[in-house]
């Protein structure tokens, strides 16, 4: 797998301070993508070891929340056995950080449709994820107002919550946080 770019301290991409792992590769081709350089699976850095070494130690301070995948597409079926192996070992050394996935996948093509992204690594990967943001970017529904995602067809998924129910639950933190923007 490669990477195109590791972002610390990324307030943009999910709850609280993250580390946030852009890999590179994704075949979904929406139109107006916003960083289609990263289609490539063979653009960016190699990762390796070090990289993993270097992201787990970034999660580690009291003011990280957690880490976020995107992309590319962290589940093309290349970047999920790299992958799966970073968010066991977060949840395993750092269980209280949280981890959020960005995918061009739609939660029904992860569960229950068939698609490329079902191997044998995808368990493993929403066992670790607690934040799915699901769906392939559409230009028609851009909304700039919207948080943590770009446009209106993507759902903001709370992964153990759906996964123990059978349907989909939203994540209610969006809510929350409104809430206590009000309130200021
Ligand atoms: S899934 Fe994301 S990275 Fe892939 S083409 Fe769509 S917007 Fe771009």
């Amino acid at each position: 797998m490669n990477y195109a770019e590791i972002k610390y301290c990324d307030i943009a991409n999910g709850v609280g301070v993250r580390t946030s792992l852009f890999v590179a590769g994704c075949r979904h081709g929406c139109p107006g993508c916003f960083n289609q350089i990263a289609w490539d699976f063979a653009m960016g850095k190699p990762y390796d070891s070090s990289v993993e070494d270097e992201i787990v130690a970034s999660l580690e301070p009291d003011y990280v929340a957690g880490i976020t995948l995107l992309g590319g597409e962290p589940l093309e079926p290349e970047n999920q056995p790299a992958l799966a192996d970073l968010l066991m070992r977060i949840k395993r050394e750092l269980p209280n950080k949280s981890v959020w996935i960005y995918s061009g996948f739609t939660w029904e093509e992860l569960t229950e449709l068939e698609s490329r992204a079902q191997t044998a690594h995808l368990e493993r990967m929403l066992n670790c994820c607690d934040v799915l943001v699901d769906g392939r970017f559409e230009q028609a529904l851009y909304d700039i107002s919207l948080r943590f995602r770009g446009s209106s067809n993507q759902r903001i998924i709370d992964v153990p919550a759906s996964r123990a129910a059978g349907e989909i639950v939203l994540w209610q933190g969006d809510e929350i946080l409104a809430k206590r923007s009000s309130w200021q």
